[in-house]
């Protein structure tokens, strides 16, 4: 059974709605991820790009990671609120910022990435596994 998702930035400039289900959902702990957050970590989710109808407008910043993949970073500029990212190593699919969704209550992150960049004051759940 598909699910029906929709969710949006802080001030609601940027809203989405997507009938598919999450292909996956993980927690991300590398540098680039804490300073976009502010926060530990980045919780997202991962969608088939197709799948996704957005309105407003995205802006993006182009960022080369470690790996020399380029990842563009989709946020909202009138809020500021961190909403997309898409890596040009998967084309076909979208990563949503979890917190953005009207009901959080969706997201069961499944695995954590860059577990060794994690910060001592970010409390991580063991449960998680690393990859
Ligand atoms: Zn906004
Ligand atoms: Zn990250």
């Amino acid at each position: 059974m598909k699910t029906s998702l929709t969710g949006r930035c802080a001030c609601a400039a940027i809203q989405y709605e997507a009938d598919s289900d999450i292909e996956f959902a993980f927690q991300c702990h590398c540098r680039k991820c804490q300073r976009l957050t502010g926060g530990g970590h980045a919780s997202a989710f991962a969608l088939p790009v197709s799948e996704v109808k957005f309105t407003g407008k995205i802006t993006e910043y182009e960022q080369d990671n470690e790996a020399g993949v380029t990842t563009h970073s989709g946020f909202c500029s009138t809020c500021g609120s961190p909403v997309t990212s898409r890596s040009e190593r998967f084309p076909e699919r979208i990563y949503i910022h979890a917190a953005t969704l009207d009901d959080p209550a969706l997201f069961h992150p499944s695995f954590s990435v860059f577990a060794p960049e994690s910060q001592p004051w970010d409390n991580e759940n063991p449960d998680l596994k690393k990859v």
